[in-house]
């Protein structure tokens, strides 16, 4: 046994994707009685604002959306139990495409080691044993879930922490998006241009290595979720009801890429190996 608890490091882009992606874990594990740490790169201020006005529409005011969601995230963190929070403060970049992903201060457009260095930073502080973010494809194409697996990556072969076996990439969610009907049903605006077609969201299954029965803290994720309301794409999920959403979303998936435990893979816990 170490002499410090066993600690979980979420790495996110967006207030309300620590909900969506890793709100059963987050949850699951600190009930476990480990260490939970979310790290939020962007404010979040493309996002929408009350009564679902767009960027750019009248009536957006960045700042205040980037406000609003701080309040959400504390909200969210309160239900899932997270045990820190770490804010990176980068504008959001919005969707491929958009102009804001230009602008000064955005995440997209921050040199990787910049802001790897300050991820590398809290990495050093928290030494988490497992580290968890989006794929490569930043889970469905968003530049700033890109650029938080770029930073986590980065800062994770920066730090080289003894016993971190960092994971990546939530899976399930796309399959789950799929089987609600094809399409996640994002507003016109949201969507890509067509001459950027998005990446598929999730993997197939034998990519997977980790899946992780959540099933009990749905609830939870659930109540996580509701906190980040004034975001359109949630309502979509919160219809579903408490049931049926936990149903769903249930078990969290993700794809082992370093690892210096040598844990047997197909496994059923992010610790494996660890505890
Ligand atoms: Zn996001």
């Amino acid at each position: 046994m170490v002499d410090r608890p066993l600690t979980l490091m979420a790495v996110h882009a967006h207030p309300d994707d620590e909900a969506t992606g890793t709100g059963g874990v987050l949850a699951r594990y600190a009930a476990e009685g480990f260490r939970t740490v979310l790290v939020t790169c962007t404010d979040g201020s493309c996002g929408d604002a009350p009564g679902g006005i767009k960027p750019g529409e009248p009536g957006h005011d960045p700042a205040a959306v980037a406000a609003l969601r701080r309040e959400e995230l504390e909200a969210a963190c309160r239900v899932l139990k997270v045990g820190d929070l770490e804010l990176l403060g980068y504008a959001d970049s919005g969707m491929m495409g958009w102009p804001q992903n230009d602008a000064p201060g955005a995440f997209w457009n921050t040199p990787v080691p910049e802001a790897a260095a300050r991820l590398a930073e809290l990495m050093r502080y928290y030494r988490p044993d497992v580290v968890v973010t989006y794929d490569e494809n930043g889970f469905y194409g968003h530049p700033d879930h890109i650029q938080a697996h770029r930073i986590t990556m980065a800062a994770v072969a920066e730090t080289g922490i003894p016993a971190t076996a960092p994971r990546s990439a939530m899976a399930e969610f796309g399959r789950i998006v799929r089987e609600l009907g094809g399409d996640w049903d994002l507003p016109e605006q949201d969507a890509p241009p067509a001459e950027d077609a998005a990446p598929p969201i999730g993997l197939p299954d034998e990519e997977i290595s980790t899946w992780v029965d959540v099933t009990e803290f749905g609830p939870a994720k659930y109540e996580a979720l509701k906190a980040h309301a004034s975001q359109s794409e949630n309502i979509f999920f919160l219809n579903l009801g408490v049931e049926r959403f936990t149903q769903l979303m249930g078990r969290e998936t993700f794809v082992r890429v370093r690892d210096s435990t040598g844990a047997p893979v197909p496994e059923e816990d992010l610790f494996a190996g660890l505890r």
